[in-house]
Formats: structure tokens, sequence, C-alpha cells
């Protein structure tokens, strides 16, 4: 019988000796740009000639759905050993953004990995070839190691991820029964930062929406009417200052939300965001009295994104006859999206703002998830976690972003831990993506870890 440690060790000698990377390298090259309209071949080639024979290689059975939104279809694979086994689902997505070649440092590639110390460049290899990778590899290591994993998994990889997802909602409530399962478990997006191993729960939903103010037609002399007509710049500006605050808080009371629960706070206590190299974080800034990863884990933002009155590359001296802003908020769970535009509506007109139109902006609601941290999967992953790496993960109750985790946490309706195997300074979505060896090699030992405690509690159970 293998131990825990000689199964990791096996992964990481498979890891060192190069095979990978190798893997990585052929799954890179293809070029499933998903917002490149004539990729539809190598997006699907992806699935049939790349994961499809590797995953039966792992004794799995795998087939495709049909997209119910008429895209490229979703491969499905699933392992069955016992029903009275405990059921995973993983998810990973096969397609990138797009390669923009051109814009990457001289040397590099999108589509060819290149090794530059602990940086692994090419398109993918964070966001989510790398990720996906890995945990697949992880499961192979503890099947070779065990004889079975000694637990079911399901796996659902999709080809549309960075055009929104299509189809991938409709997906999960027409094949409830198919992937039904006791966890989510699956890589994505960054940990925390790069040495310390993380688990997020769910993510922050974003809403747009648009603000207006238009008077009238054409602009007219500011000294000929200054005083006369009414301003839209100054209406929407005043608009704006009503609804958050100098310092970043928000005013309107339907954009705030509910008071953080207990277990979110106590798992924030521990986390610093911010990363070496990137922006400083303004202390002052935001909700009074919250932590900076209260701020951004815990709590809603209201950012101003654009806003334009006049002609800002050539101002003249006229008062224009319209303004118009674009407007975000980040929201947690728990807080209802489709009650924002009544909210922000009813908070206009109550100060005389009756001239500002809101509505909602065309581009798609990101929904907010999040799992509570002491939930019993989420302790255990962590406990495994730190049995592999020596150290306690950081959950984050939700990540500050958004990713598609309500189709598998109100869709699917399970616990959904995730386990990142990217970091913050990745370039994820531009040029120079990568991914750190170091962390993928640790991300390795922690899935195998894993998927190893997962089949000896299983056995005890
Ligand atoms: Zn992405």
């Amino acid at each position: 019988m293998t131990t825990r440690s000689d199964t990791i060790q096996a992964a990481l000698d498979w890891f060192d000796a190069g095979h990978f990377l190798a893997e990585l390298r052929r799954r890179v090259a293809r070029r499933t740009e998903s917002q490149r309209s004539d990729a539809h071949d190598e997006l699907l080639a992806y699935l049939e000639d790349e994961i499809g024979p590797a995953l039966s290689g792992s004794g799995f059975a795998w087939r495709l759905l049909d997209n119910p939104s008429g895209g490229v279809p979703f491969l499905y694979a699933e392992r069955h050993e016992d029903v009275n086994r405990p059921t995973i689902l993983t998810y990973g997505h096969g397609d990138v953004v797009l390669g923009h070649d051109a814009q990457w440092r001289s040397g590099l590639s999108p589509w060819t990995v290149v090794v530059d110390g602990d940086r692994w460049y090419g398109r993918g290899t964070a966001d989510n070839k790398g990720q996906h990778s890995l945990n697949l590899a992880a499961l192979a290591q503890v099947l070779a190691a065990r004889g079975s994993l000694g637990f079911n998994v399901k796996v659902l990889l999709e080809m549309g991820e960075e055009t929104g997802s299509p189809g991938l909602r409709a997906l999960c409530e027409r094949e409830r029964a198919t992937f039904a399962a006791d966890v989510l478990i699956a890589s994505d997006g960054p940990r925390l930062s790069a040495h310390r191993p993380t688990l997020f729960l769910g993510s922050r939903g974003a809403f747009n929406f648009d603000l207006s103010v238009d008077l009238r037609e054409g602009a007219h002399h500011s000294g000929n009417w200054g005083g006369l007509l009414a301003n839209p710049g100054t209406i929407l500006a005043n608009a704006i200052a009503s609804m958050v605050d100098g310092r970043g808080r928000i005013l309107v009371e339907g954009l705030r939300p509910p008071p953080i629960p207990a277990s979110v706070r106590a798992a924030l206590a521990d986390i610093e965001p911010g990363e070496p190299g990137g922006p400083e974080i303004d202390r002052d800034w935001g909700e009074p009295g919250l932590t900076p990863a209260e701020r951004v884990f815990g709590w809603n933002a209201l950012e101003v994104l654009a806003f334009r009155t006049g002609n800002p590359e050539h101002p003249v001296n006229a008062i224009p006859p319209r303004a118009s802003a674009h407007l975000q908020v980040r929201f947690v769970a728990g807080c209802d999206h489709t009650a924002f535009i009544a909210a922000l509506r009813a908070h206009l007109d109550r100060r005389g703002l009756a001239a500002v139109r809101v509505a909602a902006a065309r581009s798609e609601v990101m929904r907010a998830t999040r799992l509570d941290p002491g939930h019993p999967w989420v302790q255990r992953v962590a406990a495994s976690i730190e049995r592999t790496t020596g150290a306690r993960p950081a959950i984050l109750p939700n990540l500050g972003g958004s990713l598609p985790n309500d189709c598998f946490a109100e869709a699917l309706a399970l616990p959904t831990v995730w386990i990142p195997h990217s970091y913050p300074a990745c370039s994820q979505h531009a040029p120079n993506e990568h991914l750190l060896g170091s962390v993928a090699r640790e991300g390795l030992a922690i899935m195998t870890g894993l998927f190893h405690d997962l089949g000896e509690a299983a056995a005890a159970e």
C-alpha cells in the first residue's frame, strides 16, 4: 500500500521529469481563442483530441454535450467507482483570450511555452490550461498509486468562458441529474499571493449601469447662457456625489450589502490584499471601519468607470446639451441585483434628480456567490492543504472579481471550493501571461494530497 507521501512524491517526480511541462506545451500550442469567430475547429479539437483521450487513459468515459446556446459543445467525463462514495464535480475551461501575438515581449509567443526562471510564459498557462491540467494530472497520479480513487469524479470542460460562458448555466439546469455531486472542486484565478495557498468559495457579482442627463438639442455659449441654462454635467456630477461620497462610501441604501457575517469576518482576519509591484492600497478609501480585506471581499463597491460631458479632448466655452456616465456595482452574496435600478431611481427622485435617467447596461450581470467558510467541505479541503504544505491556506469567502460560479452554486446547488494555482501578477488576459513553475509544482502536490485524502476519508466513512 502506497502512503500519502509516496503518492505526492511520485507526482512531484513526474513533474520534475518534465512531463507536466510537455503536456502544457502541447495544450498551449492549440490556439483556442474563443473570442475569434473562426476558432470553432480548434476549440472542438482541444476537447476531442487532447482532453478526451487523456481522460480515457485515466479510466474516464467521456462524451460531448450539446451547448444550449448553439456554441461549441462541452466535454463531460465521468469515472464512477461506488454509489456509496462521494462524488466530486470538477470544471475547467480550455479556451483562452486572444493571443495578441505582437504585444508579447521579444522572444515570447502566446503559443509556445517559454521557461524563463520560474516563469512559464504562454497564453493559457495560468488561465486555465495549466490549472485544469494540474488537477487532471493529480487525479491520474492518485489513480496510478492506489488503483482506484476511492470516490467518484465528474469532469466538465467548457470552451467559452472568455466570452461569458454562453450556455453553461442552461446546461447545468438541463443536466442537473448528470452533474449531481457532493461538491465542486475546481481551479481558476489567482491565489491571494504567490506564496500563500488559497481557497476561494465564490465570487463577487458585477452589475453595470448607465446614468444620463439629456436636456436639449445642441450646446449654447456659456457667456450668453451661463446662469440661465441647467448644465447636465453639473447635474450628473451631483447625482453621482449623492450616490457615493468622496472616499468611495456607498450612500444608496439599496446598494449596500447586509452586515458581514461573523464567519466571513473571521476568515478575512488574516488576509492582507495587495501584491508587490501592484498599486498601493488607499487606507482611507471605502467603507469606514472595514479592513482592506473586508472592503474587497466582504463589501460592495460602487465605481465610476467613465464620465463624459461636452468634448473632454477639446473643451469649448459652451454649456453641453448632455452628460453620461457608466458605473458598476461589485456586490457580495446576499444582495439582490434585480432591485438595484429601482433603488437608484427612488434615490434620485427623492433628491429632485428626476432629470437623471438610470438604466441597466447591456452587459451581462455576473451573479454573486459565497459558500460559508465554516462549511465542512471548506474545513476538509483546508486541512488537507495544511497537511501537504505545512501552512494554513488563505480562505477567501469569495474572489473580488467574477467567475461563472453561480452555475454550480445556484443551478446545481453545490458547495463550491476553488483552489487557484496562479498568482495576481500572472498577466492573465494580457501579453506575457505566465504560470509560476514553483506554484504549479506545489499545486500538483496540493491536489494529489487532496485527492488522496478524499479517497481515504471516504473509505473510513
Ligand atoms: Zn480568463
